[in-house]
């Protein structure tokens, strides 16, 4: 290596260095918390195109990025640590259990922004439960995000698999489901770039919406780097998603 080149190799080693330490410096996403948030009313479903919800408030170009299943222990802090360092700001949609097992990655979520919302205790679909069950296992999945103050106004379903009826009962104790526009079945074992072309191929042809993720998901972790780059020289704008606060009867029986 001569020693125009060695020069030149340092430079680019201490800009990856300086990338590294300043937060957002490698994106353009917005650093300053000023990103645009759309807050979720009670009662309003949104995301997916299924009966009862309808199409979420985002100009051209607006993404939403939600993760289901976790926390886990090895792949969502590698997440939150690539959304931390690219300054975008996620919806959590997590299970009971692993809530459980992981409130201190709760409370990373929460400290960092990210909005958390439920998924169940069981992860079962649904639309195939007794209405007791199915609505026992929402509030049950609810109270580990309770428990470390998120706000839990916002539920997923698992399978995204609503009826009319939990839908009804969902927004009647003041929360609202969040659907899904792109889905890259990331937990399909295909290869991170399948998954990430399959991705990106969904969303140039809408232009923009709630693309769902799975932050349990090894190769969800490998193939994010491409999507925050991707997003970033596209010139697309990462939204949060927050519940509206509501008076909503906690999972506890108490009223918050
Ligand atoms: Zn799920």
């Amino acid at each position: 290596m001569g020693k125009a080149s060695r020069r030149w190799a340092l430079r680019a080693a201490a800009c990856v260095a300086v990338a590294a330490m300043l937060p957002g410096a490698a994106f353009a996403f917005t650093c300053d918390g000023s990103e645009r948030t759309i807050e979720i009313s009670a009662g309003q479903n949104v995301g997916g195109g299924e009966p009862g919800y309808e199409a979420l408030d985002l100009h051209a170009r607006e993404v939403v990025l939600t993760f289901d299943d976790g926390p886990d222990a090895e792949t969502t802090p590698r997440i939150l640590d690539m959304l931390r360092e690219a300054c975008v700001r996620a919806a959590f949609f997590v299970l009971g259990g692993q809530a459980e097992e992981h409130p201190n990655l709760l409370k990373r979520e929460l400290a960092e922004g990210h909005t958390v919302g439920g998924h169940t205790m069981s992860h079962a679909d649904l639309s195939e439960e007794t209405f007791a069950a199915a609505t026992r296992d929402i509030l049950e999945g609810f109270v580990p995000v309770e428990a470390v103050g998120a706000d839990a106004s916002l539920f997923r379903f698992p399978h995204l698999a609503s009826t009319p009826e939990l839908l009804a009962w969902l927004n009647a104790r003041g929360m609202a489901a969040v659907g899904a526009d792109i889905d890259p079945r990331d937990w399909s074992g295909d290869p991170p770039d399948q998954t990430l072309k399959r991705l990106t191929d969904q969303l140039m042809a809408r232009g923009g919406g709630i693309i769902l993720l799975h932050d349990n998901q090894p190769n969800t972790v490998k193939l994010l780097p491409g999507l925050l780059a991707f997003l970033d020289r596209e010139g697309y704008a990462v939204v949060r998603l927050a519940g509206a606060p509501a008076q909503r009867q906690l999972a506890s029986g108490k009223p918050r």
